[in-house]
């Protein structure tokens, strides 16, 4: 496996690669990988030949209040774990070489970054499609692979490959959670043991909406109110909000439609945490895992 921090370089192991008639793949994170990036790892390699994972912790997608230096950054752990899924490739670039002297270019999509993630957090997509775009020019891949976890991001990635005619299949994997159903997240070991119980509540929101629409309760008001007030039932959450919204457009939906994606947001003790659920109505089965 080649650990590189150079553009040069990954263009040149990415050339030779192509050269050999490879198809590249890319799998974007900020490190701290844990099993939910292992497995975007593992489809990206099973639809690729060469597999590059790249690590970057993102100053532009954190806002001034949050956790950009205490963001954890295990790169050791990081490289082993890529060593041992066959990865071909990783990339670390440094901040000034991302976000050089003068640097002003940024991509950033009208609408979609506006809703949800975006009334919180309102320059963080737009350090989110930047990057995004960069690594994309840079490594130029044939597939990349995204997690359904951060469904916003996805929809937007999605969104802007197929508006910018960017030459890329954009595959989205379902979300890896714990055995108890805790999506999974470098974020998670901020929580205490305490707060780790009650942020189960975000994925009981989930699934409280998608067994009371599955029963066919159509009062999305009335379930998007039970979803915060459970989540506010638990000590240390505080939730920030709980929709249920038309797959694509995110656009929060009045009445049940064949398919919809239930989402919610909540800070639990100091971390701020995201979850959703695809749910499709005529589906029997319960999506756990997705
Ligand atoms: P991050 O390092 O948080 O930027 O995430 C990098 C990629 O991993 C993104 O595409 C995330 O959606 C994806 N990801 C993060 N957590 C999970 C998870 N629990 N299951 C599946 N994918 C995930």
């Amino acid at each position: 496996m080649q650990v590189v921090e150079t553009v040069k370089e990954v263009r040149k192991a990415v050339a030779e690669a192509r050269a050999g008639g490879e198809w590249i793949g890319c799998v974007p994170t900020m490190g701290a990988l844990h099993a939910g990036h292992m497995s975007l790892v593992e489809d990206c390699s099973e639809r690729t030949d060469f597999v590059v994972v790249t690590i970057f912790v993102n100053p532009t997608q954190f806002g001034p209040n949050e956790d950009l230096s205490k963001y954890p950054r295990p790169l050791e752990d990081d490289l082993e774990k890529c060593r041992e899924a066959g990865v071909d490739l990783v990339y670390t670039p440094e901040v000034p070489a991302m976000y050089p002297e003068g640097f002003e270019t940024y991509v950033k999509l009208e609408h979609l970054p506006k809703r949800l993630e975006g009334e919180h957090r309102p320059t963080h997509f737009r350090g989110v499609t930047t990057i995004v775009t960069k690594l994309f020019n840079i490594v130029q891949p044939d597939v990349a692979c995204f997690g359904q976890k951060d469904y916003q991001q996805q929809t937007l990635i999605r969104r802007m490959v197929r508006d910018l005619d960017m030459p890329i299949e954009i595959v989205v994997c379902p979300t890896v959670r714990e055995a108890d159903g805790l999506a999974l997240s470098s974020r998670n070991i901020y929580l205490s043991d305490d707060e780790r119980r009650s942020a189960l509540s975000l994925y009981a929101s989930l699934q409280l909406a998608q067994d009371r629409i599955k029963a066919g309760d159509t009062d999305l008001t009335g379930i998007r109110q039970a979803m915060l007030d459970l989540m506010a039932s638990h000590s240390h959450v505080t939730p920030d909000y709980a929709t249920i919204a038309d797959v694509d457009s995110l656009e929060s939906l009045d009445s049940p439609v064949p398919r919809m994606v239930a989402l919610v947001a909540a800070t639990v003790g100091q971390t701020r945490l995201i979850d959703n659920l695809v749910i499709d109505i005529h589906s029997r089965r319960r999506t756990h895992g997705a």
